[in-house]
């Protein structure tokens, strides 16, 4: 069994895999850079390790760095947490290589889901619907002309070797398919060093639809049902719900044994999120990622299972704890991602939290690396902390969240709190009325 965890990470992910690690009877390393001596990582954890200045390059992506430590301090494993690091199949290896267990999926799953289009190709033969289009890569006019005939416009073109909502091109019609299929190409190459491209259908009112799922050593996989991801600013998530207000217990068994059984083929171990686009009761994978999501409290609250537990428990060998027929669902869950930023322009707000005391009672959790007289460092993410609140119902849930924002006090520097405030007195919203576009129009509504 794993005694000793590094966390390679910072800020509330850093503080989740702490207090799992610590239920456990495992003991903690923090890594921090010079910009989070005071973080509250670093506070709590039983050994501690500077491992380079502010930039994230030099600290918490500096792979000799954090090698170096967990050899200094004896840790038998590295939890990567998400971001930084997290799907780097690089990172996996040479963890791997150096006789400690690595707290995620092998290198090589890694890359074949970090690569878009073979993650697509992969997918599709493990028996998962994918959105029409290209058949893999597309490098001349002919070929993607051919290709948005069969599938019909509105395309979309996106970089296989794209991420976080970057090096996507939509487009309406045939005229402008060369240059832009040009553009994106180039586009790729700068951002991503890789100009190789495919095309889909782009969907015009889906939902985004992801499914957790977390496979063991044994052959064991297991789907924890799904999440509804569809508000969304700029492809980033804001607001995450589940169950989803559109998918039955029938659909989700269903689509769920779909991803499981998938994922156990393909001989997955670790926690993983499949992620689809949902349009008139179709589901189309988009991506996969294989680690966990800053979304995944909510189907904690649901089915009571503690992801980070059992990725801890599956990176030492063992088999999960639970089988599918143990997992249940009950009642239902929101989060709200909460930023240090103006709630409806999202410009950046970093400086000192002066007051800071957050909502508490019946079903509330707050994960958070924030305290009062915390200074936010301009270095990293604006996320201060995630809001989560179950109810029986989605009703009782959306009147537990109104009362839990309204009693959450972050004094000092601006947050997006008046954002979700906004949201809950919303008819859309309330009635579960949203598609992934939803967000951008409230916004434009709210800013003009
Ligand atoms: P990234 O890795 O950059 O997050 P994804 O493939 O997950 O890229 O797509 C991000 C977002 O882009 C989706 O959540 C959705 O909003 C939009 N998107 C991606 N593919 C399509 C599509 N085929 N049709 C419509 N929207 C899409």
């Amino acid at each position: 069994m794993i005694e000793k965890v590094l966390i390679a990470n910072r800020g509330e992910i850093a503080l989740r895999i702490h207090r799992a690690c610590h239920e456990m009877g495992i003991k903690t390393v923090a890594v921090h850079s010079t910009a989070d001596v005071d973080a509250m990582h670093v506070r709590l954890a039983d050994e501690t390790v500077c491992i380079g200045p502010a930039a994230s390059v030099d600290s918490y992506l500096n792979i000799p760095a954090i090698i170096s430590a967990a050899e200094i301090t004896g840790a038998d494993a590295i939890h990567p947490g998400y971001g930084f690091l997290s799907e780097n199949a690089h990172f996996a290896d040479i963890v791997a290589e150096h006789g400690i267990s690595f707290i995620g999926p092998t290198g090589d799953h890694i890359r074949q889901m970090g690569d878009k289009i073979t993650a697509k190709r992969t997918v599709k033969e493990l028996g998962i619907p994918v959105v029409p289009g290209s058949e893999g890569g597309i490098t001349d006019d002919e070929t993607a002309r051919k290709v948005c005939e069969e599938i019909g416009y509105p395309v979309i073109i996106k970089a296989s070797a794209g991420g976080g909502g970057r090096g996507m091109q939509i487009v309406k019609n045939a005229d402008d398919l060369s240059v832009q299929l040009s553009t994106c190409r180039r586009e790729a190459k700068v951002s991503f060093g890789d100009d190789a491209v495919y095309i889909e259908k782009f969907l015009t009112t889906p939902r985004h639809i992801e499914f957790q799922i977390i496979g063991d050593s044994h052959g064991n996989c297991i789907h924890l049902g799904e999440r509804d991801c569809s508000l969304q600013r700029r492809h980033q998530k804001v607001l995450e719900e589940a169950p989803s207000p559109v998918i039955d217990e029938e659909t989700r068994e269903r689509m769920g044994g779909i991803v499981a059984k998938a994922m156990a083929d393909f001989g997955y171990c670790g926690a993983g999120t499949i992620e689809f686009l949902y349009e008139n009761g179709e589901f189309y994978f988009i991506e996969m990622n294989t680690r966990v999501q800053v979304e995944h409290p909510v189907t904690e609250m649901i089915t009571g299972i503690d992801i980070v537990r059992e990725q801890i428990r599956v990176a030492a060998g063992e088999e999960l704890s639970y089988t599918q027929d143990m997992v249940r669902f009950f009642g239902h869950a929101i989060e709200c991602r909460i930023n240090a930023e103006h709630p409806f322009n999202f410009m950046p707000s970093p400086g000192t939290v002066t007051q800071y005391h957050p909502p508490g009672g019946l079903n509330v959790r707050c994960d958070s690396a924030v305290y009062t007289g915390y200074k936010i460092p301009p270095h990293y993410d604006s996320m201060v902390a995630k809001l989560i609140v179950s109810g029986y119902t989605r009703e009782g849930c959306l009147l537990r969240l109104r009362r839990s924002l309204n009693e959450f006090v972050i004094e000092g520097v601006t947050t997006t709190i008046p954002l979700h405030q906004a949201l809950m007195e919303n008819e859309d919203f309330l009635a579960g009325d949203y598609d992934i576009h939803w967000l951008e129009k409230f916004l434009a509504e709210k800013n003009a």
